[in-house]
């Protein structure tokens, strides 16, 4: 390991804006966003200064800067990597992913630091499904939904329809499956992870973890470190998640929004029955300009539309770069059923050597 990257406070956020460190650039238009919250990362790679990198994704934050700066980004399924180490953000949902600029490499680094861990109880006991060679692209069946790249403007759509056509070309199976429930997603997401972020972030209060200010008893001294060393962003989640969480408003918030998650990983785990994988946008535009939607938080939120669904569901999924609109790198989203990794290494692999 050579270094530490830049990224977004805590990894909250889309745009590596929230950073103490200041914005990490787009590289090929300084203009722009590197994406986030694992921006620092996404840039070393893409740049070259580094080959592989690891990043952490909680709701998208290895496959959006993957995405904007045209290299490839996995999150694995939920339990496929160890967190030891990781300062947890959402704990039910973030996960180690990993950047690269070709499929090989996220396939090695992933067989380095897969598989069971004794420190961390969630990680599985399955063995690892990394072969990817072995598997024949042309008996995969691929799932897209007509219905998702309808959201699209038609610029950002084009290249998703041209990778449908070379696959039919190509004699792979492609099928149209209506999905839908993704509107539910931004709203559940923002409910579950600052909900378990303002109990996660309650350590740093300047006694066990963190650094200090000083304060007339133990209450002026928490509220004079928290005060004094959280960002504005992640004194918002912290805020709306213990809000969700008080008495009163737990059953209409939270439990409602764990109710919802299930809901939409029963439908997308369901889309498995009818093909082996998943192709959806990574991100709904290209890399946006700095200080664009720093102010508008919604905004900014639902640049993760199309990652936080997988998350929520726990599923594995990576962005690999296709076309780029307008200049810039846009990735399409492969996602599998729980533990399949393979079948997105093989399909990546195809991608990378026939499509781009
Ligand atoms: N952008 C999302 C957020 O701010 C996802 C972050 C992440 O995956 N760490 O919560």
């Amino acid at each position: 390991i050579v270094a530490k990257t830049n990224m977004d406070e805590f990894a909250m956020g889309s745009s590596n804006e929230h950073s103490i460190f200041g914005p990490v650039s787009n590289p090929i238009d300084a203009r722009k966003v590197s994406g986030g919250s694992s921006g620092g990362s996404a840039v070393a790679v893409a740049s070259g200064v580094i080959d592989i990198a690891l990043g952490s994704d909680t709701g998208g934050s290895v496959r959006q800067p993957a995405a904007f700066c045209g290299v490839y980004g996995l999150k694995p399924t939920y339990g496929r990597i160890s967190r030891y180490g990781l300062t947890a953000f959402a704990s039910s949902l973030d996960q180690i992913g990993i950047f690269s600029r070709n499929t090989n490499d996220i396939v090695n680094m992933f067989q380095a630091i897969g598989g069971h861990d004794t420190h961390d109880s969630n990680t599985s006991k399955l063995p690892l499904n990394c072969d990817y060679a072995k598997i024949n692209t042309n008996n995969l069946t691929i799932g897209y939904s007509n219905h998702l790249f309808n959201k699209l403007n038609p610029d950002m759509r084009k290249p998703y329809d041209s990778l449908i056509d070379f696959l039919k070309l190509n004699n792979i199976k492609v099928k149209n499956i209506d999905i839908d429930l993704l509107d539910l997603a931004i709203p559940t997401y923002y409910i579950i992870a600052t909900a378990e972020a303002s109990s996660n972030l309650s350590r740093f209060d300047g006694i066990r973890y963190g650094q200090k200010q000083h304060g007339h008893n133990v209450h002026d001294l928490f509220t004079k470190t928290r005060s004094k060393f959280f960002g504005e962003e992640v004194k918002r989640r912290i805020m709306l998640g213990t809000y969700v969480l008080s008495s009163g408003y737990y059953d209409a918030y939270y439990k409602k929004a764990l109710k919802i998650r299930k809901m939409i990983t029963n439908n997308l785990v369901s889309v498995f029955s009818d093909c082996d994988l998943l192709i959806l946008p990574t991100t709904p535009t290209p890399a946006f300009n700095k200080q664009e939607k720093i102010n508008d938080s919604l905004e900014m939120y639902l640049s993760d539309i199309f990652t936080v669904p997988i998350s929520l569901a726990g599923l594995p999924a990576m962005s690999i770069p296709i076309e780029q609109v307008n200049g810039l790198p846009i990735g399409a989203q492969l996602c599998a059923n729980y533990f399949h990794e393979n079948n997105i290494f093989s399909f990546s692999k195809f991608i990378e050597d026939k499509f781009t």
